[in-house]
């Protein structure tokens, strides 16, 4: 530490910093000059002060312990990652039966697996409740240890470090209270600058008769689902952004047009459609898993994101990067779509951030 330039803090010192304090409970500004060492801040506890050299160690230190703890948790992570691997193909394997597979088996066998299954079906909602508080506390120990040693969050860090640069229209953003983090915002201008986003419009001929489309097709509502006049391309990703006019029963997604329009009333099993609504409800064209999405209300952006080669449909909340995924049964003639529930739920596809 040859080069430490910093000059007391403290009014008419005016010398460089010469002694560290590293007392546990002091609460005196802990770099000083020979002069406030002298007036006597630190006298409690002489050996806890240290010259200017031994910085450089305690740095050293703190990296080290750094580096152990979050070793020690990654081990533990990893195991956990293990151990959950072989807990599901085990699970696979004995309960994602075919009718052919259980054929082959003996009498027995097939006595035994109907008793095994008739617990696993009793049992599994009080197994996941159980696994799913464990995680819940392990969420919140890691929240709490955040706030005790005032990790800054990693939005404000990128801020810091090169938000202005990238963003020119912070300012914009900022008066209009909608808070982007770092990562969505680029996607968010990614996606607006896509041609997919830029001629999208939703359709005046594939909606519900009492759906209103107005500025130039780039707003919808009031009525029953209202799609978009753009196919989603098969074979690659496509990306496209709402935002939420009025979000009261207002359902956002994606759907296959030829089967939406037999009915544009309908949302659930066999209507045609993806949809996620303001009050964290989802509606897909078959059964899935009963995960809740994220809420969304008024004035909230939201990006769909469309992978057709992994037959995935993906919300996510450009405001806090929550997202929400639901499977798709197949890639043909799906378009992206919204349903307005209610006579006043409205949304815009957005065209640009101001
Ligand atoms: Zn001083
Ligand atoms: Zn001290």
């Amino acid at each position: 530490m040859n080069n430490f330039t910093h000059r007391c803090s403290l009014d008419g010192h005016n010398q460089i910093v010469q002694f560290f304090c590293f007392n546990e409970t002091c609460h005196h500004i802990r770099l000083c000059c020979f002069e406030c060492y002298q007036e006597g801040n630190h006298f409690g506890h002489p050996k806890d002060v240290k010259q200017a050299s031994n910085f450089l160690q305690f740095i050293q230190q703190t990296t080290e312990f750094c580096e152990e703890f979050i070793n020690n948790i990654q081990k533990l992570m990893d195991n956990l990652q293990k151990i959950f691997n072989e807990f599901k193909i085990k699970l696979q394997n004995k309960y994602i039966q075919s009718v052919e597979q259980l054929q082959k088996q003996s009498i027995n066998q097939i006595s035994s697996y109907i008793s095994d299954a008739i617990q696993f079906q009793k049992e599994k909602n009080q197994h996941y409740q159980s696994i799913f508080q464990c995680i819940n506390n392990f969420q919140q120990i890691i929240t709490d240890f955040n706030s005790e040693l005032k990790l800054p969050s990693l939005v404000e860090q990128l801020q810091q470090n090169s938000f202005d640069q990238q963003i020119s229209n912070k300012q914009q953003i900022e008066n209009k209270q909608i808070y982007i983090g770092f990562s969505q915002i680029k996607l968010l201008q990614f996606v607006l600058q896509s041609q997919f986003q830029k001629q999208l419009t939703f359709s005046t001929k594939y909606k519900h008769r009492e759906s209103k489309v107005s500025l130039n097709g780039k707003m919808a509502e009031n009525g029953g689902s209202c799609l978009c006049d753009q196919m989603i391309p098969i074979n690659q990703i496509t990306r496209f952004v709402f935002q939420i006019e009025n979000s009261q029963q207002c359902y956002i997604g994606v759907g296959f047009r030829e089967i939406m329009k037999q009915n544009y009333s309908s949302v659930g099993v066999n209507s045609g459609s993806y949809l996620i609504r303001n009050d964290q409800k989802f509606y897909s064209h078959h059964e899935q898993q009963n995960i809740l999405p994220f809420s969304f209300k008024d004035q909230d952006i939201i990006i769909i994101e469309v992978n057709m080669k992994t037959l995935q449909v993906k919300w996510i909340m450009a405001s806090s990067g929550e997202s929400f995924s639901l499977e798709l049964q197949e890639s043909n003639g799906l378009y992206p779509c919204i349903r307005a529930g209610n006579i006043s739920s409205k949304v815009r596809i957005l065209e640009a951030l101001n």
